[in-house]
């Protein structure tokens, strides 16, 4: 094996222009060749020149081409498209179909897994604010309660979340100001959610429950630039902080100009992504630990030193996302123009804040289930990859899923006539009459 121009002996894994070569941090364009996922990348000057692949005439290890691309930052443009590769094994969805007699004539408002246990267990708000828990593998649906009239406004979009004991829900309008916590063992309000009327339509409320030393706890959005985190039992507020006044000619202490939007927490509790932006407008993704904001700086999500951003692009956000291990983010759209954003996963290590890879392909809402990444949207239906090989495994056309049960490994549509349909991603054994 020869040496690479730089300077590594290792298979060639991509090429780049030599200004990029000795420059690693400088911005960069990317240019497919149409061979698989094959791309030279240039430096500003050289995309304007012409031929500007051909001035890619030095070639990269992995390791110097990850190094290059893992600043999306730096990502000006990106010319031509990528192929993305397959793997042909043996995978297929077994769909199961419940006709929902209590729910028929009217489609849940929502839906969302409930439980830590790998039972297909839901909770849904029907049409008139009730919450119902469908057990699919008991048959049975139990009313738990019911929303407050005008905590939230039924017939527009709604976030709703279940804790994971199963004890709390917290539901509020996706695009509005206010929410409610219900205790789902008495039906009872435990909170009442507000997070004030500034730009409220454009980010989707932030709200999200993780675990802490084996109580539940709700990150929800207190105003547009501030996040809390407080005990859905008692409404309690954990992260209690005055905003401190501006200097003469300085801003306040830890103020924050950040508009957030959608919450995940990862598997583990530990780490969360949040999904904002800022003026002008620009969609900044950054994620920070939320064990040290709760137990070391209550500053942590205004200027914390975990908070990292991992990516920015202009009127855009609120972006598709979800944890494939309990520190690595898979995010959805590689590039830096909204409107041409290539179809692809990017994974970052959110310690970090890194980008580690990414691989094309992958389009729509993205959930994990182990090693497989679903990726589900209205065209192409939902695919499956694997995120470690950036292989796509399995196409199913016409499957968009509502919701996905992370403990019972299973998708759920809710059909036009409100009846239900599990999808479980099932892998036939050799000779057991699978494919
Ligand atoms: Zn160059
Ligand atoms: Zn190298």
């Amino acid at each position: 094996m020869e040496s690479l121009t730089c300077g590594h002996v290792a298979p060639a894994a991509g090429r780049a222009c030599r200004h990029l070569l000795s420059a690693p941090e400088a911005p960069y364009s990317l240019f497919f060749t149409g061979q698989g996922d094959e791309r030279h990348l240039v430096c500003e000057d050289c995309e304007r020149a012409e031929e500007p692949a051909a001035r890619a005439d030095s070639s990269l290890c992995l390791a110097c081409l990850r190094a290059r691309e893992g600043r999306p930052f730096g990502l000006i443009s990106l010319h031509g498209k990528p192929e993305a590769r397959t793997r042909r094994t043996s995978l297929r969805f077994e769909h199961r179909d419940h006709p929902r007699p209590e729910l028929e004539g009217t489609t849940p408002r929502a839906i969302t897994p409930m439980g830590a246990e790998p039972r297909s267990r839901w909770l849904a708000v029907d049409a008139r604010g009730g919450l119902l828990q469908l057990d699919l593998d008991a048959g049975t649906t139990t009313r738990l309660g019911a929303l407050p009239p005008d905590s939230v406004q039924l017939d527009a979009d709604l976030e709703l979340h279940v804790s994971a004991c199963g004890g709390f829900a917290a539901v509020a309008n996706r695009y509005g100001s206010r929410g409610v916590v219900i205790a789902l063992g008495t039906g009872a309000v435990t909170m009442k959610l507000e997070r004030g009327d500034y730009h409220e339509t454009r980010c989707v409320f932030p709200l999200a429950f993780f675990e802490d030393g084996g109580h539940a706890r709700l990150v929800h959005g207190t105003r547009w630039n501030r996040l809390d985190i407080s005990d859905p039992a008692t409404g309690a507020l954990l992260t209690p902080r005055d905003d401190e006044p501006p200097g003469e000619d300085t801003a306040p202490a830890h103020a924050l100009d950040y508009f957030h939007c959608g919450l995940t927490v990862s598997p583990d509790g530990q780490w969360l992504a949040d999904d904002g932006w800022v003026w002008h407008p620009v969609g900044v993704l950054t994620t920070l630990s939320l064990r040290r904001w709760l137990h070391e700086n209550v500053w942590e999500s205004e200027d914390g030193p975990s908070r990292r951003q991992l990516r920015d692009i202009p009127y855009f956000w609120d972006g598709p996302c979800c944890f494939v291990d309990a520190r690595t983010l898979a995010v959805w759209g590689l590039g830096s123009n909204p409107d041409r954003l290539l179809d692809a996963a990017l994974l970052f290590d959110v310690e970090s804040g890194a980008l580690l890879r990414w691989f094309p392909g992958p389009r729509g809402a993205l959930r994990a289930d182990g090693r497989f990444l679903l990726a589900s949207a209205v065209e192409g239906g939902t695919q499956v990859w694997d995120w470690e090989t950036g292989e796509r495994l399995h196409e199913e056309p016409g499957l968009v899923p509502t919701s996905w049960h992370p403990a019972a490994r299973c998708l759920l549509t809710v059909r036009d006539d409100g009846s239900l349909r599990e999808s479980r991603l099932v892998q036939p054994e050799p000779g057991s009459g699978g494919p």
